[in-house]
């Protein structure tokens, strides 16, 4: 029948606009800004630099491998090298970016810089609320603003950051692992060439104190002690 549709359309309407006097999940809108519903995890808007502890400089992930910057498709990115170098998250003197900017009038929320980030130091930001007057340079967003903690990131985004943080530490124990084992391996191979040594001065030590008792009465007794001293011993007798 004709219009069967828009009597089920306004049917359903008419359900929420009765039950939302009753039921607060018929609701659809909400007081925006007054109210806000809580974002999904995945919601995503501009990228922000992440950092570990208290200090947005030290805790920096970034290292500035300017992979991000070559990759980002409108090249909304802008990286300047430092010249010295501070410690990583892992410990390991690395640079760390002296300018990171990004021109959110420019970036289409693509997430491709995070997707290539080595280092998990850029993350997708929920701020939604960033129209200014001004068109230009306020919409260049800079490292100290781009700059956001660990903790903050675990507010926006508790799912994907605790998986971060989890395969950040089993990156670490796995490299604390391999250090341990080549240390270890190093320590052997040092004691393996100590006993070597040790073997051969003891087995020179006996053939140079006597080495006619060890081969009585032949010249050729000699030969062995000779072709030892020739080899750089000096406590080897000339003849006894
Ligand atoms: S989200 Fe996309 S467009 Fe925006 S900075 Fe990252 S790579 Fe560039
Ligand atoms: S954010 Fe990541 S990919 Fe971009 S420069 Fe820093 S470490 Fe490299």
């Amino acid at each position: 029948m004709i219009g069967t549709g828009i009597l089920k359309g306004m049917a359903v309407t008419a359900r929420n606009f009765v039950g939302s006097y009753f039921d607060k999940e018929r609701l659809i809108t909400v007081q925006y800004p007054e109210e806000r519903d809580p974002l999904p995890e995945n919601y995503r808007n501009f990228p922000f630099l992440l950092y570990d502890g208290e200090d947005p400089h030290a805790g920096l992930r970034c290292v500035a491998c300017k992979i991000c910057e070559k990759e980002c498709p409108p090249q909304c990115i802008y990286i300047v090298n430092s010249e010295d170098k501070k410690p990583d998250y892992m410990g390991k003197p690395q640079f760390y970016p002296k300018v990171f900017d990004i021109d959110i009038s420019v970036c289409m929320s693509c997430q491709i810089c995070v997707e290539v980030c080595p280092f998990e130091a850029i993350k997708m930001d929920k701020d939604f609320e960033l129209s200014k007057r001004e068109r230009f340079d306020a919409l260049l967003l800079r490292k100290d603003e781009l700059s956001k903690s660990n903790e903050y990131y675990h507010k926006i985004h508790p799912i994907e950051a605790a998986a971060v943080d989890k395969n950040l530490a089993d990156a670490a124990a796995a490299a604390e692992a391999k250090k341990k084992a080549a240390a270890e391996a190093a320590a052997k191979a040092a004691a393996a060439k100590a006993a070597s040594v040790g073997d051969a001065g003891s087995v020179l030590g006996k053939l140079t104190a006597s080495p006619k008792a060890e081969i009585p009465g032949s010249t050729s007794a000699r030969a062995p002690t000779n072709s030892l001293a020739s080899s750089g011993s000096s406590s080897t007798p000339a003849s006894s």
